[in-house]
């Protein structure tokens, strides 16, 4: 009798901390492991090693350094005759990796039983793509680098407000169970400014509390879900008449379109 598929939740993952707040996220299955941004090598050898694991691809989601800087340690390190493949954005300069994606590709990690969907979300940086497990544990998972946090988003250092704001839309209409991964713990200071564009959110004020006892006792507020992010997240609210009004008064501008509401919310937090 096999059970394996009805009790089947798919590979574990777990967050590996590197510097003051990155996360490199690990997704093991049995003796195999992918790496998601692995900007530091050392936590990431450090677990491979002590949990017995053999790295069978990595994942980078943009080519910033805190998500790529630890590459050519690891491979330096665990490579043997057959190259670990590294997946990454084909439009990014990224040395290290040897499988470029674009928007629709899709990642097969057997050894995982897992694949993934890539999707474009220009904005933090002009080629960032995130990864998106449709039918992963149970409920869809997504990686998705600096594009998309709990209560925030990224800064746009590359692309425009218009790219990063159809970007968060792609996001958001996403299943509303899925789970999202991103790459830094910026969940407390992103609530403290989401209270300032909508100070009468109930679901907000319910997270901050939510968010400071898992802060208190050091652990993640990360992964989020698609969810509650749509309910507290000022940058997928754009459309919500509060968050207009907010933006219209810290940018002493009449604000019709939604991208103009999003820039101006952008704006606002820079200077937060
Ligand atoms: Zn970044
Ligand atoms: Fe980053």
């Amino acid at each position: 009798m096999k059970l394996e598929s009805s009790t089947d939740t798919g590979p574990q993952i777990l967050p590996l901390r590197a510097f003051s707040d990155n996360y490199i996220w690990l997704l093991e299955r049995g003796r195999h492991a992918v790496l998601v941004d692995p900007g530091d090598a050392g936590p990431a050898l450090a677990h491979l090693a002590a949990a017995g694991l053999q790295l069978v691809a990595i994942l980078v989601t943009h080519h910033h350094p805190d998500h790529t800087g630890g590459i050519e340690g690891i491979l330096a390190q665990l490579q043997g005759d057959v190259p670990i493949p590294v997946y990454g954005p084909a439009s990014e300069d990224i040395a290290s990796v040897n499988c470029p994606l674009v928007d629709g590709d899709r990642v097969e990690l057997p050894e995982l039983q897992a694949s993934f969907e890539v999707i474009a979300v220009p904005g933090h940086t002009r080629g960032h793509i995130a990864y998106y497990g449709r039918k992963l544990c149970g409920c869809g998972v997504l990686f998705c680098g600096d594009t998309l946090f709990p209560c925030g988003c990224g800064r746009l250092f590359e692309g425009t407000p218009a790219q990063m704001h159809a970007s968060l839309g792609r996001l958001a209409a996403l299943p509303a169970a899925t789970k999202l991964y991103c790459a830094h713990e910026y969940t407390q200071a992103n609530i403290h400014f989401a209270l300032a564009v909508e100070p009468d959110n109930e679901a907000l004020h319910q997270r901050e509390q939510q968010v400071a006892r898992l802060r208190a006792a050091d652990l993640p507020t990360v992964p989020s879900t698609v969810e509650l992010e749509l309910a507290t997240n000022p940058f997928l609210r754009v459309t919500a008449p509060t968050v207009r009004a907010s933006a219209q008064r810290s940018s002493g501008e009449q604000l019709t379109e939604p991208v103009a509401v999003f820039a101006a919310i952008r704006a606002w937090k820079n200077k937060f």
